[in-house]
């Protein structure tokens, strides 16, 4: 089955309200690469003039409260991300995981309640160093897979980012090899939990990726796109990534 690419940005705690106009450039790229769907997932606050600004981009959050309503100070559900404009959100980054000792439990409960809602989900998975080092990235991996993979899984509304900890903002890849073999994993044991509704899950790699190493990325086994963090925060170094898929 042909699975359409998916560039996905991450903002994580960075831009503004001036930043916004990047989105613009964005979008235009976006509309002009066809076949590529482009997300961009904002600061919360960011998630309305977002919208405003490129209407035609899927803007998301970055994370979201499981629960619909109540005494959760300082979080946000479902209902009000969408409310903003969300078409999505990010669960289970690995720095939600590490930052606020989220469990696979949590991530899965918290993208239950986004499909209930009638939103899409990027779940983020990966190893650190010392687990990699230690040779159990596949075993890692698979075991957060497993553990917060949402029920019903059924269609395309989940993605899933395979996100090595040691390659997000430090400049470093894993081989394209090491690439494909972890992505093969994953489709793998993706069919061993779900069946053949597996074949309409996007999996994204995360980590250091940028204009120069997109297309090699992009091109390594079952990668449907990339998860992006520093890169997606200018037009300039996001769009030569959207062409290169
Ligand atoms: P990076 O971040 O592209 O800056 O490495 C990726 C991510 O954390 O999603």
């Amino acid at each position: 089955m042909a699975r359409r690419k998916l560039i996905a940005g991450n903002w994580k705690m960075n831009g503004s309200l001036a930043a916004l106009a990047e989105l613009r450039a964005i979008a235009d790229a976006a509309q002009d690469a066809g076949g590529v769907d482009v997300a961009i997932a904002v600061p919360a606050t960011l998630i309305a003039p977002a919208v405003a600004m490129a209407p035609g981009l899927a803007i998301g959050a970055q994370d979201v409260h499981a629960a619909p309503r109540g005494a959760h100070t300082g979080c946000v559900s479902v209902d009000l991300i969408a409310e903003a404009g969300a078409r999505f959100s990010i669960v289970g980054h690995s720095e939600r995981r590490a930052d606020n000792h989220e469990t696979d439990a949590e991530v899965k409960a918290k993208a239950e309640a986004l499909r209930a809602g009638g939103l899409r989900a990027i779940l983020c998975i990966g190893e650190t160093l010392a687990q990699r080092d230690a040779g159990d990235a596949e075993a890692v991996v698979l075991r957060q897979l497993t553990g917060s993979l949402p029920v019903g899984t059924a269609s395309d509304w989940l993605a899933i980012a395979y996100e090595p900890v040691w390659a997000i903002g430090t400049g470093r890849t894993p081989t394209v090899g090491d690439v494909t073999a972890m992505h093969g994993a994953i489709r793998g044991h993706l069919h061993a939990l779900i069946g053949a509704e597996a074949v309409a899950v996007r999996l994204l790699y995360g980590g250091s990726v940028t204009g120069d190493n997109a297309a090699e990325l992009l091109g390594a086994g079952n990668v449907d796109g990339a998860l992006v963090g520093g890169a997606s925060l200018t037009a300039a170094k996001f769009v030569p990534i959207i062409a290169a898929a």
